[in-house]
């Protein structure tokens, strides 16, 4: 099975402030085809999980990965890591369409990439604790008019995007405010802030966080800019690698399971043995038994 080393953008510092961000990852097997089949397209961020609990082999020192680390990796490694698994599976080209967003157009505009060609921008300072001062207009007043600037924060990761993303949706505000209840350690001298202190913060006060949080940040930047042959406008599409790589897999378990039905039935393997192969290995032995079936039909 083929496997791929590659270093996270990020990076994880583990309990005792040990730094790990080389990745060792597999090719995905039967079994995360399977998993990303039976579950439904709403819960990418606990897919991601069980997905990269398979495939990730080694993360630094540690190996096996449990997946409680999985979830406290940054959002940005974890996209890595999936454009990383799907080049390793099924290659580095991606192609997909995308509809040009002019009114007047709206013609479907095929968007062609190789995964090495996304920009990615590794982190500079690895935290996990970052520091920052609000200004003078967005600091927090307290009851007794002392002002409060001091803001620590942690970046979000895997956990943090599956608590906040059912709520981005409807109410993109909430899913802010509930971000920032999970990532800020401490607002001066209040480590784990309660609630009600956070909820005083001025929107001022929390873009001004949400920036400093966007620029220490490492990031894969997957918004792509796409010219349409048609009207010949140039716009930018979003590619959801999630989206995308899982539904590239997800459109094909029908045939997951004549696969192995196929492989059973003329091997004589067991279901388990077959889905622990990777999608080339089974095709690879489902084109030699069809030369052979041919053959036998052929000497007949
Ligand atoms: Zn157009």
């Amino acid at each position: 099975m083929k496997t791929v080393t590659c270093t996270l953008p990020g990076g994880y510092v583990d309990g005792h402030g040990t730094f790990h961000a080389e990745a060792e990852l597999r090719q995905l097997s039967g079994h995360e085809e399977e998993i990303l089949a039976s579950r439904n397209s709403g819960e990418t961020s606990s897919l991601v999980t069980e997905v990269l609990a398979g495939c990730l082999l080694r993360l630094g020192t540690i190996s096996p990965v449990p997946p409680s680390v999985l979830q406290r990796l940054l959002v940005a490694d974890r996209q890595y890591l999936l454009l990383k698994l799907r080049e390793v599976t099924f290659g580095r080209e991606i192609r997909g369409t995308h509809l040009c967003p002019w009114p007047d157009c709206g013609r479907k505009v095929d968007i062609d990439f190789a995964i090495p060609d996304i920009p990615v921008k590794p982190s500079r300072d690895k935290g996990p604790l970052y520091s920052m001062q609000l200004s003078e207009q967005a600091a927090l007043t307290e009851h007794d008019g002392k002002a409060i600037t001091a803001v620590m924060f942690r970046l979000p990761n895997g956990a943090d995007q599956e608590a906040v993303t059912p709520y981005f949706r409807e109410n993109p505000a909430r899913a802010l405010t509930l971000l920032l209840e999970r990532c800020i350690h401490s607002l001066g001298e209040y480590v784990n802030p309660v609630p009600e202190l956070l909820g005083r913060l001025s929107p001022a006060a929390r873009q001004e966080i949400e920036q400093e949080m966007e620029r220490v940040s490492p990031s894969v930047d997957l918004d792509m800019q796409v010219a349409c042959a048609e009207c010949g406008r140039i716009f930018t599409a979003p590619f959801d690698i999630q989206d995308y790589f899982f539904g590239e897999l997800r459109s094909d378990v029908d045939l997951l399971f004549r696969e192995v039905h196929y492989l059973a039935y003329h091997y004589h393997w067991s279901e388990q043995e077959i889905m622990s192969m990777t999608q080339d290995r089974r095709r690879r032995y489902i084109e030699v038994l069809a030369d052979e079936i041919e053959n036998m039909n052929n000497a007949v």
